[in-house]
């Protein structure tokens, strides 16, 4: 293989029913400062049927090429349609550098297509970049548990690839009326030929939070100990009309559910606020809520790395300090007439 033989950075651009998924627009955020160091362009690779108004909005956010391909066969996410169009694109332009999120068809389809075109992926990964000298893509992650952060290089495979969860890259502001190319393509394979099938699609509607797009969290960890301090911790979450969440421990200590975990293996968040109540601060958690605006870290151990991540910190106990603060922020919001107007 001869690496200097690819250039330019892609992001993967998933969409369901004609809505590009809010990572692939992260992406194209994340891609663009990749492209722009290595002075390449920046390309989506977009997949599917009916999906002719995608790449205008794709330009906006910041791409300057759409690889697309159009075909009834491609409707409905298959592995197998998709690592063949896929492959084939990487094997006819050859980029450098190639993103997809971490979502389950992005997974599913990165490690087809690296198995597909012999390359190396990181999955998972929270930050991005490039060394100039070497010219080589930094995929950075956290491993061995979490202790660590890694960098990982693929240095001797093309293209160089990683998948990224939702919320970790931020998407660019759009610009209106920036345009680029659209280089369309065609798929080899036919209905015919094909394994798999999609009879149906069911939604999966039993998940009930929604932490992702949550404005407020207040979220709890073993510092609460058992339920009761629990409450205490969702109590500061009514008054405040916010979400609750929790570290692992709480919810491997039945708490509350997975649905309400946060970090590297629960979700990732980036509130407007965020209240760190008995955490820790342990990396696996903190890759989860680092993006939040501003963090409000309580803990009785001035030295918890949680504090790091805090852009506000009280050092004290949770069981004297949040029946406090439910007491303050009860008064003040009912004197400005309650929390949404102020958020
Ligand atoms: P602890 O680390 O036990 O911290 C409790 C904190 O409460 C301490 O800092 C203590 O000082 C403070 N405290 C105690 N009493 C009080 C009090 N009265 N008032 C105020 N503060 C008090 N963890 C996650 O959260 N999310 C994940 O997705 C996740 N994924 C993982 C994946 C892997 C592969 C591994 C190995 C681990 C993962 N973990 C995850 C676990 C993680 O390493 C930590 O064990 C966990 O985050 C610790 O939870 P904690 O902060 O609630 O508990």
């Amino acid at each position: 293989m001869n690496i200097e033989e690819y250039k330019g950075v892609w992001v993967f651009i998933e969409q369901i029913e004609g809505n590009v998924v809010g990572v692939s627009l992260e992406l194209l955020g994340a891609g663009r400062a990749l492209a722009d160091k290595l002075g390449v362009d920046l390309c989506g690779v977009l997949l599917g049927h009916n999906i002719r108004e995608i790449p205008s909005q794709l330009f906006e956010y910041g791409a300057d090429k759409v690889y697309m391909i159009d075909d009834p066969i491609l409707d409905k996410y298959r592995s197998e349609t998709h690592m063949t169009a896929v492959g084939d694109l990487v094997r006819k332009y050859k980029p450098e550098i190639f993103l997809y999120g971490a979502t389950a068809n992005g997974k599913d389809l990165a490690s087809a297509v690296a198995t597909e075109v012999m390359t190396g992926l990181t999955a998972d990964t929270t930050m991005l970049d490039i060394d100039l000298d070497k010219r080589l893509f930094e995929a950075s992650r956290p491993a061995f548990g979490g202790n660590i952060m890694a960098t990982i290089l693929c240095k001797k495979h093309r293209p160089q690839m990683a998948t990224v969860r939702s919320k970790v890259m931020k998407a660019l502001e759009p610009q209106p009326g920036r345009t680029g190319e659209v280089i369309e393509e065609t798929i080899t394979l036919k209905e015919e030929d094909l394994k798999t099938k999609v009879l149906q699609i069911v939604r999966d509607t039993s998940k009930k939070v929604n932490l992702a797009d949550a404005e407020i969290i207040v979220a709890a960890g073993k510092g609460v100990k058992d339920a009761n301090g629990f409450k205490l911790v969702s109590d500061l979450a009514d008054v405040l009309n916010a979400t609750v969440g929790a570290s692992r421990d709480v919810v491997e200590a039945g708490l509350i559910g997975h649905d309400y975990q946060i970090g590297q293996t629960g979700e990732t968040v980036t509130p407007k606020l965020y209240f760190a109540i008995g955490i820790s601060g342990a990396v696996q958690h903190v890759v989860g809520m680092n993006n939040s605006e501003t963090i409000v870290a309580i803990n009785t151990d001035p030295e918890a790395q949680i504090f790091n991540a805090a852009h506000y910190g009280i050092v004290g106990d949770l069981f004297e300090i949040v029946p406090m603060l439910i007491e303050e922020f009860k008064a003040a919001l009912k004197e400005v007439g309650g929390v949404k107007a102020h958020v």
